[in-house]
């Protein structure tokens, strides 16, 4: 398989723009919002580099949409 992995951005950071991929170690906002690893580190954000993991979350809450932190509100 070839694929043109350097050109092609999964998500655009919610904070300063910045094209997100898979290989950035970006922070993923529900489903259609991301942070860069820049920003997601800037607002709180942990990244364990032995686990290739965010270990503590970034702050997010003006990001995410509402219906999804309250899912039951219907
Ligand atoms: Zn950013």
């Amino acid at each position: 398989m070839e694929r043109d992995d350097e050109s092609d951005p999964l998500e655009t950071c919610a904070d300063c723009g910045a094209g997100v991929s898979d290989t950035d170690r970006g922070y993923s906002v529900g489903a259609d919002a991301a942070l860069c690893h820049g920003c997601a580190t800037r607002r709180g954000g942990r990244w364990d580099e032995t686990r290739d993991a965010w270990v503590d979350a970034p702050a997010v809450h003006d990001l995410a949409h509402e219906d999804r932190a309250f899912p039951s509100e219907a």
